[in-house]
């Protein structure tokens, strides 16, 4: 096996492991629990691309393909999916509708099988075989591979280079396979650095109730999901320009256009949770007299907010609070509307 962190996945073949997969959770949720918490930024450090990620979901398309879409068009996310071939042939409209909704298809094999164990005409047939599948069902030709599991060889990888795939494995495992928490699943994700490439899996509820606190903390970095480069295997921007400004650590907060006054450092806390509704309390150093922008993911709504004076752009999810004499902690209730797992983004701090 070709990995770093040791795992790979298929979520229906790991179930024997399960009892020393729930001791290991075990072990490692108290660590794990605190992060996702607090978002903290300074100005400019979120509004643009600073790095970009590869989400990846194996094993698709499956029955709850559509409602994995719906969550990543709620958070604006564009994502690569390595698809499985058969799958593909079973539901082909479901392939089609990860195209539409500004997905990446990669090829995963024909039936998620150990190819390393194949000769060469047969690694061959397989990858065509998905390749035909994927291109018949979405007019798109794969330009990636995963081999399952993780596993490859030389061989392997000169068949896929052959016809036209760069292989491409992961650098982060999410564990989602292997029965990882929502907030594990968040705590893994917190691990992505600019151009690296995450491991996760179409039809499991804790990846997709995990998709908006991942892009919370990305956010929060400055990192925005993007493509995988067929040529080198990172993560790049969208249309495919590697990012200009490859951070190796959190964004210092330095903006590209300084603002007309001076600069503070927001922080957000979440006091308060409830079933359809939480409380945000934001902090402000370095001013008092300050502008703090904050975003939220639809369709979380604000419906309160205090110690501050708000405005709002024309989308309705871009709050602008000013200081306005209470002091330097304003506060909001967000409502959820569905989506239980997003927090709002602080874009910019500024004073005067
Ligand atoms: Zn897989």
């Amino acid at each position: 096996m070709i990995s770093s962190t040791g795992g790979s996945g298929h979520p229906s073949r790991s179930r024997a492991s399960r009892l020393t997969v729930r001791l290991a959770v075990l072990a490692t949720t108290v660590a794990l629990g605190a992060v996702g918490v607090a978002v903290s930024a300074t100005p400019s450090s979120a509004a643009a691309c600073n790095g970009y990620v590869g989400l990846t979901f194996d094993d698709g398309p499956t029955g709850s393909t559509g409602a994995l879409l719906n969550v990543l068009r709620a958070n604006n996310v564009r994502a690569t999916m390595f698809n499985v071939g058969q799958n593909v042939q079973g539901n082909p409209s479901a392939a089609r509708a990860q195209v539409d909704a500004g997905m990446w298809i990669g090829n995963h094999s024909w039936n998620h099988a150990h190819m390393t164990s194949m000769g060469q005409s047969q690694m061959q047939s397989d990858l065509s075989q998905t390749n035909s599948a994927i291109q018949s069902a979405t007019g798109v030709r794969p330009q990636l591979f995963r081999p399952p599991y993780g596993e490859t060889n030389s061989t392997l990888q000169s068949v896929a280079s052959s016809l036209g795939m760069r292989q491409v494995i992961w650098d982060v495992d999410s564990q989602d396979w292997n029965g990882a928490s929502v907030s594990q699943i968040v705590s893994n994700a917190g691990r992505l650095q600019n151009g690296q490439v995450i491991l996760m899996h179409d039809g499991i509820q804790n990846t997709r109730d995990a998709i908006g606190q991942i892009m919370a903390n990305l956010n929060s970095r400055g990192l925005c999901p993007g493509m995988i480069s067929p040529s080198t295997g990172r993560a790049v921007a969208p249309d495919g320009t590697p990012p200009t400004n490859p951070p190796t650590t959190p964004p210092t907060g330095t903006p590209t256009t300084p603002p007309a006054g001076g600069t503070c450092t927001a922080t957000a806390t979440y006091p308060n949770v409830w079933g359809d509704r939480y409380n945000t309390s934001v902090t402000v150093q370095g001013g008092s007299n300050w502008t703090v922008v904050v975003a939220l993911t639809a369709p979380q709504k604000v419906n309160t907010t205090w110690n501050g004076t708000p405005s709002w752009d024309s989308s309705g999810y871009v709050m602008t609070m000013r200081s306005n004499g209470s002091g330097n902690t304003f506060g909001f209730t967000t409502m959820m509307n569905g989506n239980s797992g997003a927090r709002p983004q602080i874009r910019s701090c500024t004073t005067g």
